[in-house]
């Protein structure tokens, strides 16, 4: 379910009017993003080709001439939480208001926010989802209090707020699309010079929230970043992108082979995307090597992500991978039009086959970020 930008604006104007007196502003809002392909390859200087979702984060916000910050959210209900912007410093010890004040200590870390402000949040991003609602609150947030700001700024701010602030280990790929990205387009995003490039993209995929919360997710993300980069360091290079050779480790020879093929399929798949007549098969192969990929040489899949990925393969998608950064979250699949409703009764019953809790589904196509309309 999505919301509109005026239903959503309406709904975070009247959290604000209640939990916090008033009237806000004006009400800024940012999308969550599903990433076609390209998968951990942001933070070893790769490319990915993400798009927005149709699901937004709203925040309405007002300036306040104290110093104060205020915070509250529909998704996380209770008293506002409250800090003083001159005093912010990680680590955070904030709870989910962290990713909030995080944005306001970057930004004044970056010269760009010297007041406090009164902010109430509502969204329709599935949270914790591998859907990116952590940079759709970021970015809505970060164009309302700086969105004059260049986009150059804007990101790493947001990513700063994550990593040095509230201490995920996460790359730069959620804030650049949820920022940058135009409606019936997937973003091309090469991380290696920051280049962007928009890439029509127009078919429907099916999302799977396989509800699966891994406990072990941040710990794991951070060794596989760990050991990226010390795949590379033994090759005397500064990122994975430029290896040439094949490291002697047999693990971290496979985490290297995932982000080499991983950033070849990108390519591939945005070269199939530029052609005449995009051909859905070969789009649905390039996924499902993708998640082969993930599940054998990066090893962030987990069992909830396999029996969904596998389940709508046997069920006549034309490939279907997970999304996100793994141990959980979701599962995309790219369906005929039209043939939905089967993958998706085929998805929940392998679900129930295999004893877990229902997944839960929606549809994407892709959607404008929160500095383009
Ligand atoms: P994802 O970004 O895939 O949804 P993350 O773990 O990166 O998952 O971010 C989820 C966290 O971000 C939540 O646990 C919460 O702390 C914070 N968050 C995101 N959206 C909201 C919201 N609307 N209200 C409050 N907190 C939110
Ligand atoms: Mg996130």
């Amino acid at each position: 379910m999505t919301w509109s930008e005026a239903e959503g604006a309406r709904r975070a104007r009247e959290v604000f009017a209640r939990e916090l007196g008033g009237a806000p502003e004006g009400v800024w809002s940012a999308p969550g993003r599903v990433n076609l392909i390209g998968e951990h390859t942001d933070y070893n200087s790769g490319l990915a080709l993400p798009i927005a979702l149709p699901h937004r984060t709203f925040a309405a916000l007002r300036r306040r001439e104290d110093g104060r910050i205020r915070v509250v959210s529909a998704q996380r209900p209770g008293e506002p939480i409250e800090a003083m912007l001159a005093e912010l410093a990680p680590p955070s010890t904030f709870g989910w208001a962290g990713y909030v004040l995080g944005v306001a200590w970057s930004l004044r870390e970056a010269g760009l926010l010297s007041a406090g402000f009164d902010l109430a949040l509502d969204s329709c991003v599935p949270v914790g989802a591998g859907l990116s609602s952590s940079a759709a609150l970021e970015c809505a947030m970060a164009v309302g209090l700086a969105g004059h700001a260049p986009t150059d700024v804007l990101i790493p701010a947001c990513v700063r707020a994550e990593n040095d602030f509230v201490g995920a280990p996460t790359g730069a790929m959620d804030q650049t699309v949820s920022l940058r990205a135009q409606a019936g387009h997937a973003l091309l995003i090469d991380f290696a010079d920051g280049s962007l490039e928009q890439i029509p993209f127009t078919a429907e995929l099916l999302v799977i929230d396989t509800r699966a919360e891994h406990a072990l997710a941040d710990g794991e993300y951070a060794r596989r970043r760990a050991e990226c980069a010390r795949a590379a360091e033994l090759a005397g290079v500064a990122t994975l992108r430029e290896l040439t050779t094949v490291p002697a480790d047999p693990v971290l020879a496979a985490r290297a082979r995932h982000v080499a093929s991983e950033n070849a399929r990108v390519l591939e798949f945005a070269a199939e995307l530029r052609g005449p007549a995009p051909a859905l098969p070969r789009l649905g192969a390039l996924l499902n090597a993708s998640h082969d990929s993930l599940r054998d040489d990066f090893e962030v899949s987990c069992r909830e992500l396999d029996v969904a990925v596998d389940a709508a393969r046997a069920a006549g998608a034309y490939g279907a991978r997970m999304t996100g950064g793994g141990f959980g979250g979701s599962a995309i699949a790219l369906v005929e039009p039209g043939a939905a409703a089967v993958v998706r009764a085929e998805v929940a019953e392998a679900f129930r086959r295999a004893g877990l809790g229902a997944p839960t589904f929606s549809t994407a196509v892709a959607s404008s970020g929160a500095l383009t309309e």
